[in-house]
């Protein structure tokens, strides 16, 4: 499965199917992405792999004071994963996968800091992932 950045200077490949897909609604996500949730397609750092480009990173601390890795492409700033090696954990922006019907959400992260205006799809279950 493959994916790119915004500008296409990024491309990557999945190297395995995700059993934790959601849409985290924390406040970073919110912040960094400038939506009410994002789009978590979680697997293990290894199963990540970058094909072109470069990626920039960050690192901040989330809410549970873990050390978090933001990944992006320097040129158009779209997020291209979030890290934490702490617990050995990529999540994903499912919103750059070249084919977007390979995401189907199941859960989700943080639906309590969910914006007023947003309704929490009912049919996802919530889960607070190791990482956040
Ligand atoms: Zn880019
Ligand atoms: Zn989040």
């Amino acid at each position: 499965m493959t994916g790119a950045c915004f500008c296409k200077a990024i491309k990557y490949e999945v190297l395995a199917e995700s059993m934790m897909q959601g849409l985290c609604y924390c406040a970073d996500c919110q912040t960094v992405g400038g939506s009410a949730y994002w789009a978590s397609y979680a697997i293990s750092p290894e199963q990540f792999r970058l094909t072109s480009g470069e990626l920039k990173k960050y690192t901040s601390r989330s809410a549970a004071g873990r050390a978090v890795e933001r990944h992006f492409c320097g040129d158009c700033g779209t997020q291209i994963k979030v890290q934490s090696n702490d617990v050995s954990v990529a999540s994903v922006n499912a919103m750059t996968f070249d084919d977007p019907t390979h995401f189907r959400p199941q859960y989700t992260h943080f639906a309590q800091s969910a914006p007023h205006w947003c309704d929490v799809h009912p049919k996802l279950s919530p889960f607070q992932p190791p990482g956040e």
